[in-house]
């Protein structure tokens, strides 16, 4: 087997990818990728499932425009002409990132295929890199970026039946009639308003006794009622077994003796790190207990000059901290691993938003553990409903909820369900980063009249602070 060595090798070209720039030119690359170039975000994840969204929301506006006193309808969905205005966007931006490094950077070497540590070179000292195609690259530094997969319930792997995930499902030839999604989390959600708004029957299955438990409780409880009220929500569900039932499509049966028959089954119970398809045990690294690779502040791994970001080494798996992880990695990469002044991750306020119906944001402590803290805390839930945009769109569900140190006036949590809530939030994630004290906030500033963001500042100025 015939080696090339390289400076440096990247596994994944999701937020690994961003890491060769001009200041990595005098350095001989590899980059390693078994799926599809560009990684996560961009093929299945973020950015196709928010344009999928996108053409939810148009559809149930259109759904709700006699609440306006609008005349209109949505006669038929195109499902084709939606799968193609998605991927005829994505999969020539993905196409063209891995032409350009192909092509275009001379000090760059792409190896398409699965890739694992098999220990290091006694001669050189450099890591052995072993692909699936019977490459063998010997690398002097290593950026683990190879973020995570679908895990599928042992149920449903075993029973056999056909099913979906992330991976796929944006891609089905048709819409199905009746679609069954498995989980709780953002991604079921998320997908639970897709398909529902583009017409299909959707079921969500929950362990759970409600959905988005880990998001604050008044969040996490309100949106499980909304969402009953769009999807049939089986919550408290623990599967028993799967069967095809051929062009019936599959039946998911529990162990109280209930059943739900779909057409398509959609699995979203979450995701696993993929370090442990990695051989990082041949180079001394042993996976934490929830499988992520155990990093430092500043993206080191226990084994000299090996470095990780992304979901498979991140407590947050998101497309902001992962590309966040990758420019403090790159940074330090270039200061080297026993630099005295690294840079470091940045943790602190990680904001999230989930774009199911309606929208949820959230940056911040939880009530519940604002309160586990000790500190004395100020609560403050402010309706959309309150606020003049929140009449312009007749809402009657969204609402935003602070929580604030009664004491120093420093925000501590934001909790957002509502239309915009994505954008809604902002603010509070720059206040938070900056130190911004509620009452500066509030009134140190014009809030445009009379704008959505109305909630915020009426929510601000409804704490009750010291
Ligand atoms: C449906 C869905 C929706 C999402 N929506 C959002 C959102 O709205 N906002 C948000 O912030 N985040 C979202 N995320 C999460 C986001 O996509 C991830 O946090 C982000 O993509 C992680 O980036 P990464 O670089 O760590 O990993 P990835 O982008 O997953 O890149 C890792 C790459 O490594 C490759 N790889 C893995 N192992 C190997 C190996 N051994 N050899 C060779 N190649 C390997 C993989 O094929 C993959 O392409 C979503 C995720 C999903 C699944």
């Amino acid at each position: 087997m015939s080696a090339q060595q390289v400076d440096l090798a990247i596994i994944g070209s999701g937020s690994g990818n961003s890491i060769p720039d001009e200041r990595f030119d005098a350095m001989s690359i590899a980059i390693f990728e078994e799926g599809v170039y560009g990684g996560t975000c961009l093929n299945v994840g973020c950015i196709p499932t928010k344009m999928f969204v996108y053409a939810a929301d148009v559809a149930d506006t259109v759904r709700s425009a006699a609440r306006y006193g609008v005349e209109a309808s949505v006669e038929s969905v195109d499902w084709p002409a939606i799968v193609d205005r998605v991927f005829g966007r994505i999969d020539p931006i993905s196409a063209g990132g891995k032409e350009y490094r192909v092509e275009r950077c001379d000090n760059v070497t792409v190896y398409s295929s699965h890739v694992r540590f098999d220990g290091r070179d006694d001669e050189s000292a450099r890591y052995r890199l072993v692909t699936d195609d019977g490459d063998l690259v010997l690398a002097r530094k290593v950026v683990v970026a190879a973020g995570s997969r679908s895990e599928i319930p042992e149920v449903i792997a075993d029973s056999g039946v056909h099913h979906y995930t992330n991976s796929d499902v944006m891609r089905l030839p048709a819409l199905p009639k009746r679609m069954a999604i498995l989980g709780s989390g953002y991604i079921a959600a998320e997908f639970a308003h897709v398909f529902s708004a583009l017409g299909v029957d959707v079921t969500v299955v929950a362990r759970s006794g409600r959905l988005l438990r880990r998001l604050d409780d008044d969040v996490s409880e309100r949106f499980t009622a909304v969402a009953r009220r769009q999807w049939d929500v089986r919550l408290d569900s623990t599967l028993a077994g799967a069967i095809d039932l051929g062009d019936d499509g599959v039946r998911l049966s529990f162990t109280d003796g209930r059943h739900v028959d779909a057409d398509a089954l959609l699995v979203a119970t979450g995701r696993t790190p993929n370090g442990d398809r990695l051989g990082l045990d041949t180079i001394g690294v042993e996976l934490l207990a929830d499988g992520r690779v155990p990093v430092d502040a500043h993206g080191r791994t226990p084994a000299p000059e090996v470095w990780a970001l992304g979901d498979v080494s991140s407590p947050f798996q998101l497309k902001h901290v992962a590309n966040h992880e990758q420019r403090v990695v790159q940074e330090n990469l270039l200061l080297g691993w026993h630099a005295d002044e690294l840079a470091s991750f940045d943790h602190r306020y990680v904001p999230a938003a989930v774009f199911t119906h309606p929208q949820i944001a959230t940056v911040g402590l939880t009530e519940a553990q604002a309160r586990e803290t000790g500190r004395d805390i100020a609560v403050k839930v402010q309706e959309y409903g309150d606020v003049a945009y929140g009449w312009a769109m007749e809402d009657t569900t969204g609402f935003c909820k602070l929580i604030a140190d009664r004491r120093s006036g420093e925000l501590l949590g934001a909790h957002l369900m509502g239309p915009q809530a994505s954008t809604v939030i902002q603010p509070v994630i720059q206040a938070m980063s900056f130190g911004l004290r509620v009452p500066d906030m509030a009134r140190g500033q014009y809030w445009i009249h009379p704008a959505m963001p109305e909630v915020l500042e009426n929510a601000l100025l409804g704490l009750d602070l010291e």
